[in-house]
């Protein structure tokens, strides 16, 4: 890919359900080891955003690539395989199978159990906290460890790309600062790009290199994450001034 090209581009998306439109023509880029962020109210169509680009829902009118190819028409296995994963909103954990176990559905297409374990043993490298409780079942973990453990399933396949729906839901303060120092050291060292919907706006875009703002299906406002911090619009509207 040119590196002038965006990564993953939505163009004049329109999506919805049922025939009822809920984006209203979204324009959207992610470039190549960026963390970007998506804020804005409640409703607003954030989620709506990842369906459409994981092929969750139809599209109705618009584009989306990833890396220059024309994804729009393709679902969530198939993105997956392209090299981008989706972490939802709702957590998919499986509270009385293994930190281990948990990890291995990350790639449970692969028969290689060899390469599987190999896998596993980089990503716990990455989390420490998860290396000593590997064991463990995942429903005696925290709730930051669980978002770690979330977040390391979903490098399982060696993603480029890796959407996330409000990672932050149910974690303190702290855990949250944390979780977001975790996505800034995987995109340092992995390479890893962020696209991240987030209702806590403000830490978000402190750490995102750029901002998209949305309301009511389209987006408001753009910039990098200094830049949407520092708008007096975004500001009162969004950041409790
Ligand atoms: P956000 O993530 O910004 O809070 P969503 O994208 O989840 O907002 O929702 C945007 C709008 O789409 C809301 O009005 C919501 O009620 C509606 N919506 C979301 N999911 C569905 C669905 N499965 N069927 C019908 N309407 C939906
Ligand atoms: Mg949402």
């Amino acid at each position: 890919v040119d590196d002038d090209e965006p990564m993953l581009a939505l163009r004049g998306v329109v999506a919805g359900y049922g025939g009822f439109d809920i984006l209203h023509g979204v324009n959207l880029e992610v470039r190549k080891g960026e963390i970007v962020a998506i804020v804005g109210p409640n409703g607003s169509g954030k989620s709506t955003v990842f369906k459409a680009i994981y092929g969750l829902i139809k599209i109705r009118l618009g584009e989306v690539s990833f890396e220059g190819q024309d994804v729009a028409s393709l679902g969530p296995q198939d993105l997956l395989k392209a090299g981008i994963a989706m972490v939802p909103q709702l957590s998919t954990i499986f509270p009385s199978m293994s930190v281990y176990e948990n990890l291995e559905l990350g790639m449970y297409l692969v028969r290689d159990k060899a390469l599987v374990k190999r896998r596993i043993d980089e990503i716990l490298e990455l989390f420490p906290r998860l290396a000593e409780r590997r064991a463990q079942n995942a429903g005696t973990l925290s709730g930051g460890e669980r978002r770690a453990l979330e977040i390391g399933r979903s490098l399982m396949l060696k993603p480029r790309m890796i959407l996330m729906d409000e990672p932050s839901v149910g974690l303190s303060p702290i855990l949250t600062k944390n979780m977001f120092e975790q996505l800034q050291d995987l995109q340092k060292a992995a390479g890893i790009t962020f696209l991240v919907i987030e209702q806590n706006a403000r830490s978000a875009l402190e750490i995102s290199d750029r901002g998209y703002v949305i309301q009511r299906g389209v987006v408001s406002h753009t910039g990098t994450g200094r830049a949407l911090l520092g708008d007096d619009e975004v500001r009162r509207s969004f950041l409790g001034g």
